[in-house]
């Protein structure tokens, strides 16, 4: 099967997936949502992992994090099966978490069944949600009510002014960098652990099996210059994980010290999955592919916020949104792709390489 393209459906990606697992020979999990997709088809995280439970070292690679973005994740997960399971390095167990938000990627949205950005979602719910006061005074802006031509036009405008005022990094942190005050709006964390952040408290540490040391990628789109891929570290760059990580891969970006493409935000998953496999070393980086600029993914975001809120997502015209979102997010031209992937390709085998030789 040709592995060299992204899927036109969840279902069709996980079909891809699911068959290249198999023809690896790995054991596969599948653990099923609650709700169905798009096309009422079953939605399911599946986990297809090679190796031993007793290897020290484990590579997880997962994809579907921001729904939409699992095109990608998928079509790369499904490509190393292909061409990479036999290169597996010994004592290193890979595996891969297919569909982190299932609902999310049927539905052609960045965000869950809840309006929940998953990534905004793994702060501390025994304290009191981050606040974002800023977004407050734009977000009548960002998902108004009506998205007519006119209304787009107008928000825009005012959107750009205020930008204008605070400056384009300050706007990017205001916006993307998490709110938990706005169900309907953009960036949204939500109001407590959603279905997928509970499924990876229950999984973590048998994702993790006995090894010691785990490596984590997690795959990303829409942020950064057409095709190329960025590795994003959640931590500072005094970080363990992150000077190990520049170890292994060379530039790795720190999302709190302000160099990254990503602005800083709070209740990213990779910075919480620590605490769910206590004691075990681990190197985590979102490894982010660029499609097209902030104001196009943007714009995308609104309209699909507006299409849940106000809209009707399961009418004829909501195809279109569906389709602006997934372009923001998929690039179908195979020259995207192909760059994307030898990144990827080298970014997932230094991480065994370097797995392996600890
Ligand atoms: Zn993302």
């Amino acid at each position: 099967m040709d592995d060299n393209g992204l899927a036109p459906t969840y279902q069709a990606a996980r079909d891809r997936f699911l068959a290249a697992a198999d023809d690896a020979g790995t054991t596969v999990s599948s653990f099923d949502h609650p709700l169905a997709g798009l096309d009422a088809e079953p939605l399911a995280v599946d986990v297809a992992e090679l190796g031993d439970t007793t290897d020290s070292a484990a590579l997880m690679m997962v994809s579907g994090t921001h729904g939409v973005e699992g095109f990608t994740g998928s079509a790369l997960q499904s490509h190393w099966l292909r061409a990479h399971a036999a290169d597996r390095p010994d004592g290193v167990r890979v595996v891969h978490v297919h569909a982190f938000n299932p609902y999310g990627f049927s539905w052609v949205r960045r965000v869950n069944e809840d309006n929940v950005d998953l990534n905004r979602n793994f702060v501390d719910w025994n304290a009191p949600a981050p606040v974002n006061e800023r977004y407050g005074g734009i977000a009548h802006l960002l998902v108004p009510e009506e998205w007519d031509a006119d209304t787009q036009q107008a928000t825009t405008v005012r959107l750009m002014e205020f930008a204008g005022e605070i400056g384009l990094d300050a706007m990017q942190e205001v916006v993307s960098g998490g709110q938990y005050a706005h169900p309907a709006g953009v960036f949204y964390g939500g109001t407590g652990a959603v279905w997928s952040h509970r499924w990876l408290e229950r999984n973590a540490a048998g994702l993790a099996g006995g090894a010691s040391r785990l490596g984590v990628l997690d795959l990303h789109t829409g942020l950064g210059p057409w095709g190329h891929g960025e590795l994003i570290s959640h931590e500072g760059r005094d970080g363990p994980g992150y000077r190990r990580g520049t170890e292994w891969w060379g530039d790795v970006r720190s999302m709190g010290d302000g160099e990254s493409v990503s602005a800083p935000l709070s209740g990213d998953w990779l910075g919480r999955i620590g605490d769910f496999v206590p004691g075990v070393e681990i190197t985590a980086a979102a490894l982010e592919f660029g499609t097209v600029d902030t104001i196009t993914v943007l714009q995308a975001l609104r309209a699909d916020a507006w299409l849940h809120a106000h809209g009707a997502p399961t009418a004829t015209g909501a195809a279109a949104i569906r389709a602006q979102v997934r372009a923001a997010f998929a690039d179908d031209d195979p020259a995207w792709f192909e760059a994307i992937r030898a990144r990827f390709d080298e970014v997932s085998s230094a991480a065994a390489r370097h797995l392996a030789a600890a």
